[in-house]
C-alpha cells in the first residue's frame, strides 16, 4: 500500500505538481461566467489512502471550487438509496454517449431516457429523482450526503449558483426537452435550482481526495467512519465512472489511466483506487472535452508511475 512507500510519495506529488505546473494549455471555462474568475495558476494534487485516510498533498489543496460535474455520481447514489436500481433505471441509462457532456441532440431520439447520469440530461433526471417533501429538504438531503463523504458539511457558493441560473440556457432546454417527453415532473425549475445547487457545492483538492477515498473504502468515511452510501451502491457509481466519467475522453482515459473518475468544468478530477486510494487534481484550464489539461497528465503519470490501471499487470 502507500503507507509503505511513504516518503516517496509524497516528493512524487511534489515532483509532479511542480513539473506539470509549466503546462499552460487549456482554457479557463467560462459559459458559466463567474467560472472565468478563476485563476488559472492554481493546482493542487491530494491523495488519500482508503484505509485511513492518510493525505499526501501538494499544491492549493485548500482552494475552494465549486465541484461541477464531480457531483452527479453522488447524487446518483442518493437516488440509488430513495429509490433502488430498477426505479432510477426507468429514467436514466448506463451507455456511454460518445458526446459533449452538455449534448441535447441523443435526446430526441428512442426513449427519451438520458444515456448515463454523469451527461447533463442524466444529472438533471438524477436530481430530480432526490426525495423530500420540500425543495429545502431535498438540498438539505444531498449537503448532508456531501457532508458524509467530505467529514464536513459543504456550502453552495450562491455566486455560481446565481450565475449559472442565470445563464443555464441549454440546461433548461434539456430539462424541457425531458419534461416534453415525460421524463422529469412538472417542477421543473426547481429541479434545474437543485442541479445548479449541486454543482455550486463548495470543495477543496483535499475534500475530492477524501471524498474518492470514500468509494475506495466501500462506502465508508476512512477518517470519521461514517458510512456515505450503502455498500452495495459503490459497484453503480464505479462503474459509470469508469464508462462515461470523463464524457467523450471516456474510452481514451479507460485505456490510459484505467481508474474510475469524474471530472469537472471547474477544473476537478478525481480518481478512484479501489481498495487503496482516493486521489484528486484541482487545476482550472479545460481541454477540449471539458477535462483539466493538468488533471489529466498527472492521474495519467500516478496510474503510470505507481502501477494503478485496474488491467495492469504491475
Ligand atoms: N454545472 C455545469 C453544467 O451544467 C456542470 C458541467 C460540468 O462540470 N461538466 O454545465
Amino acid at each position: 500500500g502507500i503507507r509503505t512507500a511513504v516518503s516517496p510519495f509524497r516528493s512524487t506529488l511534489r515532483e509532479l505538481q511542480q513539473r506539470y505546473r509549466d503546462l499552460q494549455d487549456g482554457r479557463v471555462a467560462d459559459y458559466i461566467p463567474e467560472l472565468a474568475t478563476a485563476d488559472p495558476a492554481w493546482f493542487g494534487i491530494a491523495v488519500a489512502g482508503a484505509a485511513d485516510g492518510q493525505l499526501f498533498e501538494a499544491g492549493n489543496c485548500e482552494q475552494e471550487f465549486t465541484i461541477q460535474s464531480i457531483s452527479k455520481p453522488f447524487v446518483f447514489g442518493l437516488a440509488l438509496e430513495d429509490h433502488g436500481r430498477e426505479a432510477v433505471a426507468a429514467r436514466v441509462g448506463v451507455e456511454p454517449t460518445g458526446d459533449a457532456f452538455n449534448s441535447i441532440i441523443k435526446l430526441d431520439e428512442g426513449s427519451h431516457r438520458p444515456h448515463n447520469p454523469m451527461v447533463n440530461a442524466g444529472a438533471i433526471a438524477t436530481a430530480a429523482l432526490i426525495k423530500g417533501d420540500t425543495h429545502v429538504e431535498r438540498l438539505n438531503r444531498l449537503l448532508d450526503m456531501f457532508g458524509r463523504y467530505i467529514g464536513r458539511r459543504p456550502k453552495v457558493d450562491v455566486a455560481v449558483f446565481a450565475s449559472e441560473r442565470q445563464t443555464g440556457h441549454r440546461n433548461r432546454s434539456i430539462a424541457h426537452l425531458l419534461l416534453n417527453f415525460g421524463m422529469l415532473p412538472p417542477n421543473v425549475e426547481e429541479v434545474l435550482d437543485l442541479y445548479f445547487q449541486q454543482c455550486s457545492i463548495l470543495v477543496t483538492t483535499r475534500d475530492l481526495a477524501m471524498m474518492a477515498a470514500t468509494l475506495a473504502n466501500g462506502g465508508v468515511n476512512p477518517v470519521t467512519g461514517v458510512r456515505a452510501l450503502q455498500a452495495e451502491y459503490v459497484q453503480d457509481l464505479l462503474s459509470i465512472m469508469y464508462t462515461c466519467g470523463m464524457y467523450d475522453y471516456a474510452g481514451q482515459w479507460a485505456y490510459d489511466v484505467g481508474l474510475p473518475a469524474k471530472s469537472g468544468v471547474s477544473g476537478g478530477v478525481m480518481t478512484v483506487v479501489p481498495g487503496r486510494m482516493g486521489m484528486a487534481v484541482f487545476s482550472p484550464p479545460l481541454d477540449s472535452h471539458g477535462n483539466s489539461v493538468r488533471g489529466v497528465a498527472v492521474c495519467r503519470e500516478l496510474s503510470q508511475r505507481f502501477g494503478l490501471h485496474c488491467f495492469g499487470s504491475a
